[in-house]
């Protein structure tokens, strides 16, 4: 007779025969259901244990429960979701560090955002190791993982990194980012549209439909009702499948603006874990990586110099960097702090005393795009043009503190509305795009060189 004591003898002949972690991680929390046609009922919490259990250990779990039952058996995984009701205890199997990025279908991964590529440091420890943890036992421990730190700190990495580390150990799984902006925009184009119905419904397939699911900036959320409500549900669905939910924002559930109390709830029932300020050793860390990964040899008084000057955010830090390196070839000059503080010189204080003119923005990103400036001004549309063009607005708004009609006005009598379009595609690019950012870093090194 198949009965829960066969399982319960066949898991003792794995715990003896499975590496310590991997059997906690896979086997401790699986569960007898029944006999179905000669064939043991297992369930297991999540997909990715089903997953495992089914690819990797299939033969050893076959022979352990033959041995049990004294004769041929089989056995089926289903998942049975819920965490489990007791908090972990064993040791994780040693972190994979060795990450490569996947080409994960439907997940919009930067392939520079691993594990490898974060620098850890007191600032971030737990949220590093908390990220790790979940990308060993998806679904299990910490879920949700909720990410939050002021901007530039590192989360949307973190995200990113724990995506293709799943991706790789679980390569039919299906995982999704999101940033949180994106879900509510395509909630909202799915309410509206006349065929209500079905978009609704595709819209719900492709996000509930998901095993790890991974939204960024849920502070976004707070815009509006519906869609609090569609994550909500989105949210139940996939944890009761067995998925991993992890999000991110810029600041803990208590603070966003309008939550309701039980996403507020949901989002705090795994692990809130927060990222703060680097310290100083962390910035010259992530400088020293960044200039290894650019194979530049950047002295070590020009990291010391930009890691003391930029201290609260690490995109801005980069940043620094990629100018400082520009500036230094535009002008044909050694890497040294006193050239590092000429191509910073219009960060900062110094950039609200004097932001940089329209008409320089314009002939600068011209010239790194090597285009007329007419074409800027005029009615191309293809992609570099566009691009351009999008990057002059943006640096108009940002740096040069420019209103949207008068930035509209100066290139060529444009509606402040394509401005403003045009300056939010470049903000989301540059989450995504470590090209884009080396294009802006670049016009603005030639803005500080006057070149
Ligand atoms: P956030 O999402 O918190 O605003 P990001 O994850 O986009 O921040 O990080 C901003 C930039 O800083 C990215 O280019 C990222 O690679 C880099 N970064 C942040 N933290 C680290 C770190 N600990 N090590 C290496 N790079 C980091
Ligand atoms: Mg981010």
């Amino acid at each position: 007779m198949l009965s829960r004591r066969t399982w319960e003898a066949a898991l003792g002949t794995l715990q003896v025969e499975v590496p310590k972690a991997d059997f906690a991680a896979w086997f401790r929390d699986t569960r007898f259901v029944g006999a179905q046609d000669g064939e043991l009922v297992v369930a297991v919490p999540t997909v990715f244990a089903k997953e495992t259990v089914e690819r990797k250990y299939h033969q050893l779990v076959t022979r352990a429960i033959e041995k049990a039952h004294g004769g041929t058996v089989g056995v089926t995984f289903v998942v049975q979701g819920g965490p489990p009701d007791h908090a972990p205890t064993l040791t994780p199997a040693a972190p994979k560090l060795e990450t490569r990025p996947a080409a994960a279908p439907g997940a919009r991964l930067s392939p520079r955002y691993t594990f490898q590529r974060f620098v850890i440091g007191a600032s971030n420890r737990l949220a590093h190791a908390a990220a790790l943890r979940v990308c060993e036992r998806p679904g299990t421990v910490y879920n949700p993982l909720f990410l939050y730190s002021g901007v530039g700190l590192g989360k949307t990495h973190l995200l990113h990194a724990i995506g293709h580390t799943v991706a790789e150990q679980w390569p039919d799984l299906h995982l999704r980012y999101v940033p949180c902006e994106t879900f509510v925009n395509d909630l909202l184009y799915a309410i509206r549209t006349e065929d209500r119905g079905e978009r609704r419904r595709r819209f719900r397939e492709s996000y509930r439909n998901v095993d790890l699911l991974l939204v960024d900036d849920v502070e976004f959320l707070s815009r509006t009702e519906a869609s609090q409500e569609e994550l909500f549900h989105t949210f139940n669905a996939i944890y009761q499948a067995g998925g991993q939910i992890v999000l991110t924002s810029d600041r803990p559930p208590s603070e966003i603006a309008r939550l309701e109390a039980r996403l507020r709830s949901r989002f705090e029932a795994g692990l809130v874990a927060d990222i703060q300020t680097p310290d100083l050793d962390l910035r010259r860390a992530v400088l020293e990586g960044q200039a290894a990964a650019a194979e530049v040899r950047v002295p070590a008084d020009v990291i010391d110099y930009l890691a003391e000057r930029v201290s609260r955010n690490i995109r801005e830090l980069e940043g620094a960097l990629t100018r400082t390196l520009i500036y230094a070839e535009l002008n044909n000059l050694e890497l040294t702090p006193t050239a590092a503080a000429q191509a910073l010189s219009g960060l900062g204080r110094a950039a609200a005393d004097r932001p940089p003119k329209p008409r320089n923005i314009l002939a600068a990103a011209a010239q790194h795009f090597e285009l007329p400036q007419d074409d800027l001004i005029g009615k191309r549309r293809d992609a570099r043009t566009v691009a351009a063009r999008q990057v002059a607005m943006y640096l108009m708004r940002n740096d040069g503190r420019e209103t949207l009609p008068e930035i509209g006005r100066i290139l060529g009598g444009r509606d402040h509305s394509t401005v403003l379009h045009g300056c939010a595609k470049i903000e989301r690019r540059l989450r995504l795009e470590d090209g884009l950012k080396a294009d802006l870093e670049a016009v603005r090194a030639r803005l500080a060189s006057g070149k």
